[in-house]
Formats: structure tokens, C-alpha cells, sequence
């Protein structure tokens, strides 16, 4: 299986590690056309207005919308801001791949980025991850249809609405594999993968 990350800015390349150690193979995005080579992506962290400006200038929106409806994505950060279907920052475009609207920098500025241990449930079983924290987002409403996968000081701080997933907060800073193996490994797996490779394995 190949996932894409999307490389226009941020920390990609601690995805690309973390998608290896699965088995993944990782494969940077810099152009739209190049998510025909993949089945799933990821929005890393970095900083969101400058991501929507390129995500504007390279023309991705209406590719990133349409990849999305076929494979799963997965957003941490700046990431999750942009898979909001509202910011409460006009600066934003963002790409409304989940129903929650989040503000930016809603945790205080870099020096007050911190690590916590998060509780997770996921069907019945319970587990507990680091989570880092550096000028995250708040998640404020989300809909019906979005499940909490954790909350933090009562905040929501991990979503997953169908196949998709978005962290407040950076996993691939502290080396947790466990929501890359959920989005792109959980049981839609073999309905995640392109329609030649579905009888392979
Ligand atoms: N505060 C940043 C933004 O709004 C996100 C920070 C991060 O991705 N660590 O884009």
C-alpha cells in the first residue's frame, strides 16, 4: 500500500518514517495528479495559512476533495485545520472533509506546547498514547456523524468521521504509529485500496 503525504509545508517527513515502520510506503505530494499513485493521505502539521495558500496555488482543493470520497485521510495539526469544514480564521480556505469547526493557536502560543498521555477507546478497548501539543487547534462543534476517539482537559482533541481522522496534536513527534495504522490500516483496509489491487492480498 502507498500513502501520500502532502509535502507543499510542515513536518512530512516524520510521516514518512512512522508509514514505513508499518510497512507503508510513503510517497511525498507535491502535485495533484500524483494521488493517482496513492490510497490514502496525509496533512501534516506546520502552519495552515500558509498551507491553504499553496493548496490554492498548486490547485489541489478540488483534487483533495475528490481523492477524499475513495480514500481515507488523515490530518494532524495545521492538517486537521484544514480537513475542518469551518476555521474561525478567514484566512483559512479549508477543504470540509469533517463536520467540526476549529480555531487556531486556541492552546496559546510555541511555549506553551506540551505532552500528555491520552486515554483513547476505540470499540471497547482502551489504550494510552503521548500526545504533543504545539500551537494547537480547539475543536469547538462537530456534528452527529463525527466520533470522539479522545478529549483532553474536556476539549476534543482526536475525530474520525467515516475513513477520516484528525488530530489536534502531533503522533508522529512522539513516534506513535497507532492512528496511521487506524486510518489506513482499520478494517475498511482492503475497501481502501484501488480497485486492481483489491484481489492481490
Ligand atoms: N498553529 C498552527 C496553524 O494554525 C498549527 C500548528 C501545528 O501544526 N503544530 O497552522
Amino acid at each position: 500500500m502507498k500513502v501520500g503525504v502532502l509535502a507543499l509545508q510542515g513536518d512530512f517527513d516524520k510521516h514518512c518514517r512512522i508509514l514505513n515502520n508499518l510497512g507503508i510506503i510513503p510517497q511525498n505530494i507535491r502535485y495533484p495528479n500524483q494521488l493517482e499513485q496513492v490510497e490514502g493521505l496525509i496533512i501534516p502539521g506546520g502552519e495552515s495559512t500558509t498551507m491553504s495558500d499553496l493548496i490554492n496555488r498548486a490547485m489541489f482543493y478540488e483534487p483533495i476533495r475528490n481523492f477524499s470520497k475513495s480514500f481515507p485521510v488523515l490530518g494532524t495539526c495545521a492538517g486537521l485545520i484544514m480537513m475542518a469544514k469551518k476555521v474561525l480564521d478567514e484566512k483559512i480556505n479549508p477543504l470540509a472533509l469533517l463536520d467540526i469547526t476549529v480555531e487556531r493557536n486556541a492552546y496559546g502560543s510555541q511555549i506553551h506546547s506540551f505532552t500528555h498521555n491520552l486515554g483513547i477507546e476505540i470499540k471497547g478497548q482502551k489504550r494510552s498514547v503521548p500526545a504533543t501539543f504545539i500551537r494547537a487547534p480547539k475543536i469547538y462543534a462537530v456534528h452527529p456523524a463525527v466520533e470522539i476517539l479522545s478529549k483532553y482537559n474536556q476539549e476534543y482533541v482526536a475525530v474520525r468521521q467515516g475513513k477520516h481522522v484528525g488530530l489536534a496534536f502531533h503522533p508522529e513527534l512522539d513516534n506513535v504509529s497507532f492512528f496511521h495504522e487506524l486510518t489506513f490500516m482499520g478494517n475498511n483496509f482492503k475497501n481502501n485500496m484501488r480497485k486492481k489491487d483489491r484481489n492481490v492480498t
